[in-house]
């Protein structure tokens, strides 16, 4: 099964060169596609099989299609960066693929190979590799990889048919206005994932969960939600579409601790290392918001970030909600915050030293 072979398509339909050179000189984030997607088909009683390379297009599917009555859909977001030299490189795909496993686990959908993964990934380069854009301003190719259950069946149970695909959109930087600290829309009335949930899945249905609160934080100005435990409202979880780590006075950093409701991030855990890396001292634990207000405000917490494969690392200038506002009255990024976002981003872009073996040529 591993060692499944694609299908390539024998009538490819590329933009003209142009149009795309056009596209990813100034990509906004997920608007335009690459021209090529891969499908690999799961059935209950055949494994998964007929993994094909198809041009860019609609899906067909039928009204009843489980996906669409029971939300039964997981995808993973991970970047292609272009080195100096030409070359396509990825950061970490053992770890995405490995999550979309725990994932298909948690919404009983097939667990996909690692090695089938990586190798979409790799076929999809293949033949869009011209969409990654060349490594200036922070641009590259984003890759989302998702599964959906395509049986078409209207009973409430685990789909026998499921789809694996991979599409890709050229993209600039997740926050558009440069390393500005953003703010954060502090979501008191609405949780996104609670004990025993999807939390750590990555699931259509946690976003579509976040959206309603999404939206109160842009009424109030913020671009990122931060979620709270759905039990008791005093434990920081993670933003809609981020991790969060508050670095202290004192030079320690503490992050929310996978207790099952937050999505392990693979920028969380790489940020995690460097930070151990630098010797300094590292806190994955429960953290409260009365802490992290009361250690704002006593200038206890110095700086605050968020990370994730879209916007990587990025610094967080206040939080508000109904009850006010907490933030930094400097409207600078941290020190700390800084020197890791220049770290990482280095090594992704293959001009830092890759001491971990993070990166892998696609
Ligand atoms: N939390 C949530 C809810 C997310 O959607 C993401 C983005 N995948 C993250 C955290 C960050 O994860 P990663 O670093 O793997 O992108």
């Amino acid at each position: 099964m591993a060692d499944l072979k694609f299908e390539v398509t024998r009538n490819p339909n590329p933009k003209p060169d142009a149009e795309r050179e056009e596209i990813i000189k100034a990509p906004v984030f997920g608007a335009n596609l690459t021209d090529h997607q891969v499908v690999v088909v799961w059935e209950k009683d055949k494994g998964w099989h007929s993994a094909q390379v198809i041009p860019y297009g609609p899906i067909l599917m039928d009204p009843s299609a489980a996906v669409l009555h029971y939300g039964q859909e997981i995808f993973e977001g991970i970047k292609a960066y272009r080195h100096q030299d030409g070359s396509i490189w990825t950061f970490r795909p053992e770890a995405n693929a490995k999550r979309l496993q725990k994932s298909a686990h948690r919404m009983a959908l097939p667990e996909l190979p690692t090695e089938i993964f990586i190798e979409s990934l790799r076929q999809l380069i293949a033949v869009d590799g011209a969409w990654v854009p060349e490594p200036v301003d922070e641009k590259t190719l984003y890759i989302r990889p998702f599964e959906i259950a395509a049986e078409n069946f209207l009973g409430v149970r685990a789909a026998h048919r499921a789809e694996f695909r991979v599409i890709a959109s050229p993209v600039g930087p997740y926050f558009t206005g440069g390393l500005k600290p953003v703010s954060i829309w502090i979501a008191l009335d609405s949780a996104r994932a609670g004990k025993h949930g999807t939390g750590e899945a990555k699931t259509g249905g946690n976003y579509a969960a976040s959206l309603l609160a999404q939206n109160e934080g842009y009424e109030n100005g913020c671009s990122q939600v931060m979620f709270l435990d759905a039990e008791t409202s005093t434990y920081i979880e993670e933003l809609g579409g981020m991790n969060l780590f508050f670095v202290y006075k004192d030079g320690h950093v503490a992050t929310p601790s996978l207790d099952g409701t937050i999505l392990r991030g693979i920028t969380r855990d790489s940020v995690v290392q460097l930070i151990k890396d630098r010797g300094l001292k590292i806190e994955e634990r429960k953290i409260t918001l009365d802490e992290v207000k009361s250690g704002i405000t006593a200038g206890e917490i110095v700086e605050v970030f968020a990370c994730g494969t879209a916007a990587v690392i990025t610094p967080i200038g206040e939080f508000k909600s109904r009850e006010g506002t907490i933030g930094f009255a400097d409207a600078k990024p941290g020190e700390l915050t800084s020197s890791l976002r220049a770290e990482l981003t280095g090594i992704q872009y293959g001009t830092v030293a890759d001491r971990h073996g993070w990166m892998h040529k696609l």
